[in-house]
């Protein structure tokens, strides 16, 4: 039996982690669930899987969730110390990091240091913190198992080839192939795509996921993001990682290997097939949520469009140059998609504001905490300032 804490619970990933638990509850118990607001919906989540330990972001919120469920001997704790205790509590084998975007860094490491296996869904921490996360999990002798569909896709692909080429060690005998469905704009030109709200930006063609993601999905910053996730994930350089458009999301990325044969790995878009592999690895479990008939299908596959959508290119730039830039691009743009969310900017704004702050950091070495803090932190303060006018 495996014993998890769940950072993120109520959230897309969150819930289907949970579901995959439901199916799986004599294989896996829960014993923290952390969420950010949602308050009525972590109580249910208590009252089902009754977790030792429930956490809110907000004070009071954990205030009034502790009057709720007196009745349950659950503790209640209270922001990222409670999220931290969720995360490196001895029994817990696993904790999958569920949440959305650079909040996640924190309790990552904090797991890490204490020895934790990590389900790894939240893309932002490596992305602003690679070095120091992957580094840290090799000291400590704990996995990262990618729940990210794609790098599961690639993490399966490497397994099926061999112990050999697994993650963890220096590839230089493959390629990555990381496909993307294009998002909802696939085919626009630069023109078109300056009347897009975020409404339609919102309407994701194959997959159900959080705001945050969706709209990364439509810049295609998401695609970058993961770009630099692998990078770190497989130990790959950048050369080594194509992206390659494929709108029916059902080959969910592939390994060429120095042969030239190429493994793929297909599925339905649907997240709780890579949650239930990050937890059953490295068994399978006997539990299909959605089969995938392939008769009558047709697979395309193209190039990106490099100039409707830049971001994917300011990714390889800033994961090339490295040190602290990724971690800038990432906070950078994570304060515009919320800004764009809450109509305060257009589309087209979310990656020039990006990019500018990308331009104007002067990157440094990421190897400690504070300096990715510090970085994460001047970008954030950088794009609010744009955004609000005042620079
Ligand atoms: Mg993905």
């Amino acid at each position: 039996m495996k014993t998890i804490s769940v950072l993120g619970s109520t959230g897309s990933i969150g819930t289907q982690t949970l579901e995959v638990v439901r199916a799986m509850k004599e294989e896996i118990q829960i014993y923290a669930l952390t969420a950010n607001t949602q308050l009525s919906l972590l109580e249910k989540q208590i009252r089902e899987f009754k977790p030792k330990l429930a956490v809110l972001m907000d004070e009071n919120a954990a205030k009034e969730l502790r009057a709720r469920v007196r009745d349950l001997p659950v503790q209640v704790l209270a922001g990222m110390e409670g999220m931290i205790a969720a995360a490196v509590y001895e029994s817990v084998d696993m904790v999958v990091t569920a949440v959305s975007g650079s909040i996640g860094l924190r309790p990552t490491l904090a797991a890490l240091e204490v020895g934790k296996n990590i389900a790894l869904a939240n893309k932002e921490t490596l992305v602003a913190a690679g070095e120091l996360v992957t580094n840290l999990a090799v000291q400590k002798g704990c996995s990262i198992i990618p729940v990210d569909s794609e790098h599961s896709a690639i993490f399966q692909c490497l397994e099926a080839n061999s112990a050999k080429a697994g993650a963890g060690s220096r590839g230089s005998g493959f390629k990555i192939i990381l496909t993307a469905s294009g998002g909802p704009f696939l085919g626009w030109k630069k023109e078109q795509l300056a009347s897009v709200t975020p409404a339609m930006a919102l309407k994701h063609p194959n997959w159900t996921m959080g705001a945050k993601i969706t709209i990364d999905s439509a810049t295609m910053m998401n695609k970058g993001l993961e770009v630099i996730e692998a990078h770190f994930l497989f130990q790959v350089d950048y050369d080594q990682i194509e992206v390659l458009i494929h709108p029916q999301s059902i080959v969910h990325s592939m390994v060429e290997f120095c042969d030239g044969s190429i493994i793929a790995q297909l599925g339905m878009p649907d997240m709780r097939l890579p949650i239930q592999y990050a937890l059953s690895y490295p068994e399978r479990w006997n539990v299909c949520f959605n089969k995938l008939s392939l008769a009558g299908k047709t697979l395309n596959f193209e190039q990106p469009d490099w100039e409707a959508f830049p971001a994917l290119k300011l990714a390889y730039q800033c994961g090339k140059r490295g040190g602290t830039l990724p971690a800038v691009m990432n906070a950078a743009n994570e304060i515009c998609v919320h800004a764009f969310l809450h109509s305060r900017i257009k589309y087209h704004e979310i990656f020039e504001i990006t990019e500018r702050a990308c331009r104007d950091h002067k990157p440094v070495k990421a190897d400690n905490l504070q300096t990715v803090l510090e970085a994460d932190a001047w970008a954030r303060e950088y794009a609010q300032r744009i955004i609000s006018g005042k620079k």
